[in-house]
């Protein structure tokens, strides 16, 4: 997947990209393009990105009054929706909503800036996640966002993840296809 950073200098302190560039990927795009919202509010915004081609739509639960309606537009709007956890949001918001969801986003930084160290408490809810999913019967996907690497991927595989972001991790080695199947590799070896 494509993962799509969109902040708007208001729910994070910076400011990203928006449905345009979201459309202007999409012909060039052979895979889903998965959105990941950091911005408040999000309603107005999400017929925008459905419309610039997303596949999947995630929002942090703290950025709507109404999780559960934000969570029926996405899907009226034809995507897929998820919900994110910052690292100190509970996976509480899950109770009543796992049923509703395609993904789970569990941030392992502060959202706000690419390049930040990978906070390890993250694992811990990786693997409660894995359980609530594991329980829910559901076919969730369970997604890692911040600070994954070469080095840490196979002890995020291990804690139950199934989808990694991985953008500084890539895009600053010298060679991307090297990176990318060391971490497919890693993510192997941990199965
Ligand atoms: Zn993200």
């Amino acid at each position: 997947m494509i993962h799509f950073d969109v902040m708007d200098n208001h729910y994070v302190p910076n400011l990203t990209i928006g449905p345009l560039v979201c459309a202007a990927i999409k012909p060039h795009s052979t895979v889903p393009i998965d959105v990941h919202l950091m911005v408040k509010p999000v309603d107005r915004i999400i017929p925008d990105f459905a419309k610039a081609g997303a596949g999947i739509i995630s929002f942090h639960p703290e950025a709507t009054d109404h999780i559960d309606r934000t969570i029926s537009l996405i899907h009226d709007c034809g995507c897929r929706a998820g919900l994110v956890f910052n690292p100190a949001t509970p996976l509480a918001y899950l109770d009543y909503l796992i049923d509703k969801i395609d993904l789970i986003l569990i941030m392992s930084v502060n959202p706000g800036f690419g390049g930040q160290s990978f906070i390890p408490q993250a694992l811990i809810k990786i693997r409660d996640a894995r359980l609530r999913i594991v329980a829910s019967g559901r076919d969730i996907l369970l997604e890692v966002d911040g600070g994954v690497k070469v080095d840490n991927i196979g002890a995020i595989a291990r804690a139950g993840a199934d989808t990694f972001v991985a953008g500084s991790a890539i895009f600053g080695s010298g060679d991307y296809a090297a990176t990318i199947r060391g971490m497919r590799e890693q993510i192997a070896g941990a199965a």
